[in-house]
C-alpha cells in the first residue's frame, strides 16, 4: 500500500502536541488535603485558561506571577504551589529555547525534591525533570527517570499532579513503543480526571481518550480504536471541538483503512477533507485528498481517484509541498499503467521514485518499490517486476538489520546507562561507606584520646585522695598519740595519771611470762603527799598553788630514772613506780626525794613558798611474797599506810617498810589496817628517811 504514504504522517501536529503538552501542565481542582496558597493556585489556573487562548499573554502573566510570588514574594508560599509555579516557570523557559535558565529552575527544583518526601510535590519535580528530556528527545534517559515518578506517583493525593505524572509517562512510553505501559498511564490519567470536575474535564477527557486511541492503534487493536475514535468525534462534534476534527477523522480513516473496510474509509475521508477546510487546514486537507486516491485505487475506481488526485495536486503546487506533489504524480502514473498507458505511465512512475530514492525514508522508499514491481507487472514487464521485487526483498532485508541493529544498540544504550547509573550509586554509596568509616575510626580516636584523659584524671584524683587520705590517717594518728597522750597524762603538771600506771601494771603481767618471774624483779612504789598544802592555797592562793605543783613535778623529773613512771596521784600526791630498786639503794633514793622537794622553797611571781612533803616506801613484790597473793593495789594500800605514818610522825620524812618479820598470813591483817600496830608487834621491818631541815 505504498500509496498511503500519508497515513505515515499519522502523527500530532504540532499545534495538537503543544495543546497536549499544556493540558498535561492541567488545573488543581481537588487541592484540599494539600497545604497551598489557593490565590496562587486560582492564579496558575486561569494561566492555563490564558495559554490555551493566547500564549503570549499567557506567558506574560506566568512572569509576572513569577516575579511576584517566586523573585519578591512578601508573603510565605507553601511548597506545593511553589513547586507548581516553579515547575510552569522551568517549562515555559524550556519550550521558548531558553536552555540555561530553564536547566537553572529545574537544579532548584531537584534540590527541592531532595529536602521533601511529600509525593505530589515530588511527582510534580520528577514529572517537570522527565518533561524536559522528552521535550529535548532524550527519550532513553527519560525512560530510565519513568520508573521513580511512576513509584511516587501512586501516592500522589492531588488529581491535577496525578493527572501531570501519568499522562507524561502515558506519552513517554507510547513514544518509547511500550503500548502496554502507555496504555495503563493513560486510563490512570484518565481515573485521576474524571475525579475532577472543572472546565476542563470534558477536554482533558478527550484528549486522554485520543491518546488511548492511538495506543490501540499502535497495539493493532482495531475494533478498541475505532470505538474510541467514533466516540471522540461525537463528543467533538458536541463540544464545537473543531479544530480537533480533522485530526479525529485522519485517524478514523487509517483505522478503516486497516481494517479493510474501505467504503466507510472514503466517507470518513471525504468528512475529513470538508472538517479540514472549514478549519483552514489545508495541509490535512491534502492528506486527505491523497488517502481518498489511495482507497479509490485499491477499489479499482481509478476515475474517482483520478478526479481527487487531480484536486489534491493543485492544492499541494498551492502550498509548494513537493513531496505530496511527487506523491501524487507517482499515484496518478500508476493509474495510467493500471488503464493501458504502461511506458508513459512507468516512465512517470520510475521519476518519481528517483525523487523518493533521494527524499523518502528507506521504508517508504521500500514501499514504493512495492507498487513499481505491481505496475511491471501488469505491463507484463515480468523480468523487470523481477528484478523490482528482488531489490524490494534487499531494502527490506537492510531496513530490518539496521532496525534490529538500532534497537540493540539502543537496549545496548539503556543498559548501559542504567549500569553506569548504579556504578554510580555503589560508589557513592562505597564513598558514604568509606566516609562512615574514616568518622568511625576517627571517633574510636578521640574516644581513645578521651579514655586516656579520663584515665589520667583519675589517677591524679586518686592520688590527690590517697595523699589526702594519707594526710589524714596522719593527722588521725597525731591526734589519736595526742589523744593517748592527754588520756594518761595529767594536764596540769605533765605527769602521768593513774590510768597510766594501770595500763602499766597490766602491761607488766602480759609481758611477763609468769608472775614469778615479776617475783624476782625489785621495783618499789614511793607514795609522796605535799605538807600543809591547804594552807599553800590559803596563804599563796590557788593559783600559787597550781605553781608549786608544778613545780615540784619538774623537780621530781629530773631526779627521777628515764624507766621510772612518775604519777600525779590526787590533787597534791605524786607516786613513783621506782624501776629496779634495791632495798640497799632505797634510803638515799628517798633522801634524794625529800631533798629536791623540801631544800629550796618554790618561787612564784614575788612569792617564796617553802615546801615538804611527806612519804611512804614499799618494794613490788613486798617480802617476797607472791603477787597472786599479794598484788600492786594492796602493796599500795601499804606505802599509803606508811605515808601516813610519815605525816602522824611529824612530816618531811619517808617511812621505808623493807620487810617482813613473820609470815605473811600472820601479818596480812595488819599491814593494810593498822601498819602502827604491826610494826609495834615488830611484825616489820621499816626505815626513817628525814628531809632537809626547814626555814623557820
Ligand atoms: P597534810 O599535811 O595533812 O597533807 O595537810 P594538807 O593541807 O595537805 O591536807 P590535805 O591533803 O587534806 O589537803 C589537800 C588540799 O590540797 C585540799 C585541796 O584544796 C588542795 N588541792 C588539791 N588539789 C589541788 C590543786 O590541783 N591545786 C591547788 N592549788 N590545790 C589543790
Ligand atoms: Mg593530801
Ligand atoms: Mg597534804
Amino acid at each position: 500500500m505504498s500509496q498511503f504514504s500519508a497515513i505515515r504522517n499519522l502523527q500530532c501536529t504540532p499545534w495538537l502536541t503543544v495543546l497536549l503538552m499544556v493540558l498535561c501542565i492541567c488545573t488543581s481542582a481537588a487541592n484540599a488535603q494539600q497545604q497551598v496558597s489557593t490565590t496562587l493556585e486560582q492564579e496558575l489556573d486561569r494561566y492555563l485558561v490564558e495559554l490555551r487562548e493566547n500564549a503570549t499573554a499567557a506567558e506574560a502573566m506566568l512572569a509576572a506571577l513569577y516575579q511576584r510570588y517566586y523573585l519578591e514574594p512578601t508573603e510565605n508560599i507553601p511548597l506545593a504551589s511553589k513547586v507548581r509555579l516553579m515547575s510552569y516557570q522551568a517549562a515555559d523557559l524550556l519550550y521558548q529555547q531558553q536552555q540555561a535558565s530553564a536547566d537553572a529552575l529545574l537544579t532548584e527544583l531537584l534540590a527541592i525534591a531532595d529536602d521533601t518526601d511529600n509525593p505530589d510535590i515530588l511527582s510534580e519535580i520528577y514529572a517537570t525533570e522527565i518533561e524536559f528530556l522528552f521535550y529535548q528527545r532524550q527519550l532513553s534517559a527519560a525512560v530510565l527517570k519513568a520508573d521513580r515518578l511512576q513509584l511516587i506517583a501512586e501516592n500522589a493525593s492531588v488529581p491535577r499532579v496525578r493527572y501531570f505524572a501519568h499522562n507524561l509517562l502515558g506519552r513517554l512510553f507510547k513514544a518509547d513503543s511500550q503500548y502496554d505501559e502507555a496504555l495503563r498511564h493513560f486510563t490512570k490519567a484518565l481515573d485521576a480526571v474524571i475525579a475532577t470536575d472543572d472546565q476542563f474535564t470534558l477536554r482533558r477527557r478527550a484528549y486522554l481518550n485520543y491518546s488511548i486511541a492511538q495506543v490501540y492503534s499502535d497495539l493493532k487493536k482495531w475494533p478498541e480504536a475505532r470505538a474510541l475514535t467514533e466516540d471522540l468525534i461525537a463528543a467533538a462534534k458536541k463540544y464545537n471541538y473543531n479544530n480537533f476534527l480533522p485530526e479525529l477523522y485522519l485517524m478514523l480513516g487509517f483505522i478503516l483503512a486497516e481494517q479493510k473496510d474501505l467504503d466507510a474509509a472514503v466517507t470518513v475521508n471525504q468528512q475529513g477533507i470538508v472538517a479540514a477546510r472549514s478549519v483552514n487546514q489545508p495541509g490535512v486537507e491534502l492528506t486527505f485528498q491523497n488517502n481518498l486516491g489511495s482507497i479509490y485505487i485499491q477499489q479499482g475506481n481509478y476515475a474517482a481517484a483520478k478526479q481527487v488526485l487531480q484536486l489534491a495536486a493543485e492544492q499541494a503546487k498551492l502550498l509548494e509541498d513537493e513531496f505530496s506533489s511527487q506523491l501524487i504524480a507517482f499515484n496518478l502514473a500508476y493509474i495510467a499503467v493500471m488503464e493501458g498507458q504502461h511506458d508513459n505511465g512507468l516512465a512517470r512512475m520510475l521519476a518519481a521514485l528517483e525523487y523518493f530514492k533521494n527524499n523518502d525514508t528507506k521504508a517508504g522508499y521500500e514501499s514504493t518499490l512495492e507498487s513499481v514491481a505491481k505496475a511491471y507487472g501488469a505491463a507484463g514487464k515480468y523480468q523487470l517486476q523481477a528484478q523490482t521485487l528482488q531489490q524490494q526483498l534487499e531494502l527490506r532485508a537492510e531496513i530490518l538489520t539496521s532496525e534490529r541493529e538500532k534497537s540493540v544498540a539502543e537496549l545496548q544504550n539503556r543498559y548501559d546507562t542504567k549500569a553506569k547509573s548504579q556504578l554510580i550509586t555503589i560508589l557513592e554509596q562505597e564513598n558514604d561507606l568509606k566516609a562512615q568509616l574514616l568518622a568511625n575510626q576517627k571517633l574510636q580516636q578521640q574516644l581513645t584520646g578521651l579514655f586516656a584523659l579520663v584515665l589520667i584524671f583519675a589517677a591524679i584524683l586518686l592520688y590527690q585522695l590517697y595523699r589526702k587520705v594519707r594526710q589524714s590517717n596522719r593527722r588521725l594518728r597525731e591526734a589519736n598519740k595526742q589523744l593517748e597522750y592527754q588520756s594518761l597524762r595529767d594536764p596540769l603538771t605533765g605527769l602521768f595519771n593513774r590510768r597510766a600506771l594501770q595500763d602499766h601494771m597490766q602491761r607488766r603481767s602480759k609481758f611477763s611470762r609468769r608472775l614469778s618471774d615479776i617475783s624476782t624483779q625489785a621495783n618499789g612504789f614511793l607514795l609522796l603527799d605535799i605538807d600543809f598544802f591547804k594552807k599553800i592555797n590559803d596563804n599563796f592562793g590557788h593559783a600559787a598553788g597550781d605553781e608549786v605543783l608544778k613545780q615540784i613535778s619538774g623537780r621530781l623529773t629530773k631526779v627521777c630514772r628515764e624507766e621510772d613512771l612518775l604519777i600525779r596521784w590526787g590533787g597534791e600526791e605524786f607516786l613513783l613506780y621506782l624501776d629496779n630498786i634495791e632495798p640497799e639503794q632505797v634510803a638515799g633514793f628517798c633522801k634524794r626525794i625529800l631533798d629536791v622537794i623540801a631544800s629550796e622553797p618554790v618561787l612564784s611571781d614575788d612569792k617564796i613558798i617553802p615546801v615538804s612533803a611527806s612519804g611512804g616506801f614499799i618494794h613490788l613484790p613486798f617480802a617476797g611474797i607472791n603477787e597472786t597473793e599479794l598484788n600492786w593495789e594492796r602493796t599500795l594500800q601499804i606505802a599509803d599506810m606508811a605515808l601516813y605514818l610519815s605525816k602522824v610522825h611529824g612530816r618531811n620524812q619517808v617511812y621505808a617498810i623493807t620487810g617482813l618479820r613473820c609470815d605473811y598470813t600472820t601479818a596480812r591483817q595488819a599491814l593494810t589496817n593498822d601498819l602502827q600496830g604491826a610494826i609495834q608487834q615488830n611484825m616489820v621491818d621499816y626505815i626513817t628517811v628525814k628531809g632537809p631541815a626547814l626555814p623557820k
